[in-house]
């Protein structure tokens, strides 16, 4: 069975969610960690996970949405809940954002304090922002978690590593001018990895183009398989192990 650790459940999908989540079971995902990124998409996301099994939610604000303030959100009910097994996605994204750094940076700061207090790892979106985001960390030694969607580079990778952070890789991995990708996570030791789609975004190899959806990440799989020189389903057994690791509260091993 795979897990995606990282997807969009609340957005629009064909069918809806309940075919969505029905075509991953068919594709032997057998559990969804469905990620928040704007606030009110916390609520839909936890019904979600009540009316499905092995659905879980990382809630979290997105360093696009600046505006928001993190304290209305990630309260200790919607974090104490059982389904809620980490505060993600967070971080920091000069790509898109770059007037909005020092905003961004409180934004994060402030969720990596949350998750702290609760003892709870973090899902880290980072893109053009590699040197803040570890400045960021080194301020707060007790963040653990995951860089959701890793296609950063090696430096941000050693720091994190060093952290024991886990990596989770997306349908990026598949592209075809994803080398220098594929390269780090040949590096990147077996048991710190784990996989995602981050659908509806990123549709792997051979889908480029469509919707993404959580039975994808089987494809971003077969990929990590074959750079790593692993059966797929000793990776399958391994990618179980560091989710829950990861996560876990999930509990399922
Ligand atoms: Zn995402």
């Amino acid at each position: 069975m795979f897990i995606d650790t990282h997807c969009h459940l609340t957005d629009e999908y064909d069918g809806g969610v309940d075919a969505v989540v029905n075509r991953a079971k068919n594709a032997g995902v057998g559990i969804m960690v469905c990620a928040t990124a704007e606030g009110v998409d916390i609520k839909p996301a936890l019904q979600i996970a009540q009316s499905h099994d092995n659905i879980f939610v990382t809630c979290g604000i997105h360093p696009e949405h600046t505006d928001l303030n993190p304290n209305d959100f990630l309260t200790d009910d919607v974090l104490n809940n059982h389904f809620v097994i980490g505060v993600g996605e967070i971080g920091l994204d000069y790509h898109f954002g770059n007037q909005t750094r020092d905003a961004q940076i409180e934004l994060f700061e402030k969720q990596i304090q949350i998750a702290i207090k609760h003892n709870l790892p973090i899902a880290i979106h980072t893109r053009d922002a590699e040197d803040d985001t570890i400045e960021i960390l080194k301020k707060y030694p007790d963040a653990h978690g995951v860089m959701h969607c890793f296609t950063s580079n090696w430096k941000l990778a050693e720091f994190a590593l060093g952290r024991d952070f886990y990596f989770s890789a997306s349908g990026i991995l598949t592209f075809k001018n994803s080398e220098s990708i594929r390269e780090n996570f040949v590096k990147i030791p077996n048991n710190r990895i784990v996989i995602e789609t981050d659908s509806p975004y990123c549709a792997p190899v051979p889908y480029r183009g469509k919707i993404c959806e959580p039975a994808f990440v089987v494809e971003t799989a077969k990929v990590l398989a074959q750079i790593k020189n692993l059966q797929i389903d000793d990776l399958e057994k391994i990618l179980c192990e560091n989710t829950n690791n990861l996560y876990p509260k999930m509990n399922l091993l």
